[in-house]
């Protein structure tokens, strides 16, 4: 395909509505007898005089998959071989001596980077990214702002437009983390960020069965750091776990609509619970980042967490007696899951113990409440 026939296709999927776009995306060019699907490119090197050289420097496989994320998050993206190579690899864009303002609360993961950056000379100003005025003070004379909306696993909301603006105002570079509502609910780079990354571990590819990552940016000069950070870093994704994710992302739109609206009705249900103390979801009307959510998310995701009444142990009990869903981390597969996240010994101080953070998946929304009513009582027994 020439530039003109590739820049009219990208133009015409950028016309589609979403739910279009990661069906048509990604796609080989329509040949006769052209395979609709982009294949898995097994090759560790190709013929000298082509634009890829190298294994390590790119593959099909990857690029349908690129071209596929990008057309969600509206930027150019490169996928890494986990959501924590991603962020690591934007992290590498920073001086050592960085001064980060990021969430106090975030995935355990990113903490830990933040912690090994603090020790080898970065500053990291922790914030509630919820607070937005203690967000806007931390910004001053910041590099970098790293936000994660929602936040995993408070499921706390950041005025995105808000803070991106005043970051740009301030020269500070921003990262988002948009594992959590993916470019279908939210579009970073369309606020004004720099970089949006997502584990693709998650609702992208959506199945529970790859690790994966990937960053999108609209900045050429951060496009080309980003893929000398994967060249020469060697951490390379595997095709076959890209045509995994460009399947399973195939469905996306379908999934998270399903999803998204058992986690609604759970969160509805659980509010009300006698064994309850609070439910965390954005959905729900009398939810503190509610309004702000509404105000630029077209959804609020298909993760909630609630507090257990009756602490650690009753929470532990609880998740160790689900029969449909299962006692088990991660997110964003079509099989719901729970977890105190605390059983981890790494999760943030600020997450009350008895929390337990729900991946809610595409089951029959009656089977899943009977599931989740039934542990809750049975541990508070
Ligand atoms: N960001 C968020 C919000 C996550 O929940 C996770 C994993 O749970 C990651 C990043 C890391 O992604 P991965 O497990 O694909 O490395």
């Amino acid at each position: 395909m020439n530039q003109d026939d590739r820049k009219s296709e990208l133009e015409f999927l950028n016309s589609l509505s979403q739910a279009s776009r990661v069906v048509a995306a990604g796609r080989p060019e329509r040949t006769p007898d052209a395979a609709l699907n982009t294949p898995i490119e097994l090759t560790s090197t190709f013929t000298a005089g082509g634009e890829v050289g190298y294994g390590r420097f790119g593959n099909q496989s990857w690029r349908a998959l690129e071209e596929a994320i990008s057309t969600l998050e509206n930027g150019k993206t490169l996928i890494f071989p986990s959501g924590m190579s991603a962020i690591n690899a934007i992290f590498k864009l920073l001086p050592a001596n960085a001064c980060i303002v990021a969430s106090k609360n975030g995935y355990t993961g990113t903490m830990n980077i933040l912690r090994q950056l603090e020790a080898a000379g970065a500053k990291v100003r922790y914030v509630d990214v919820s607070d937005t005025d203690e967000v806007l003070t931390a910004l001053s004379g910041a590099n970098f702002a790293w936000i994660e909306s929602p936040t995993n696993p408070a499921l706390e909301v950041c005025d995105l437009p808000t803070v991106i603006n005043a970051a740009k105002k301030a020269g500070v570079l921003v990262g988002v983390d948009n594992t959590f509502s993916t470019g279908l609910i939210q579009k970073p780079l369309e606020l004004g960020a720099d970089l949006s990354m997502n584990s693709v571990t998650k609702f992208i590819s959506g199945h529970s069965d790859i690790l994966m990552g990937s960053v999108s940016t609209n900045s050429e000069e951060h496009l080309l750091k980003l893929a000398d950070i994967r060249k020469f870093g060697g951490a390379i994704p595997g095709p076959f776990e890209a045509w995994l994710a460009l399947r399973g992302m195939r469905t996306l739109s379908l999934r998270l609509a399903k999803a998204q609206e058992n986690a609604m009705e759970l969160a509805k249900r659980l509010a009300t619970h006698p064994n309850v103390e609070r439910v965390r979801y954005p959905g729900l009307p009398t939810d503190p980042h509610h309004e702000r959510a509404k105000s630029f998310m077209s959804g609020f995701g298909a993760v909630l967490s609630i507090d257990v009444k009756g602490g650690a142990d009753v929470a532990d009990k609880a998740c160790a007696s689900s029969k449909l869903v299962t006692y088990a981390t991660s997110l964003g597969g079509v099989e719901t899951l729970w977890e105190r996240r605390h059983r981890w010994g790494s999760e943030s101080p600020t997450i009350p113990v008895n929390l337990v953070r729900i991946a809610v998946g595409i089951e029959d929304v009656e089977d899943l409440w009977a599931d989740i009513d039934q542990a809750l009582r049975k541990a508070s027994a």
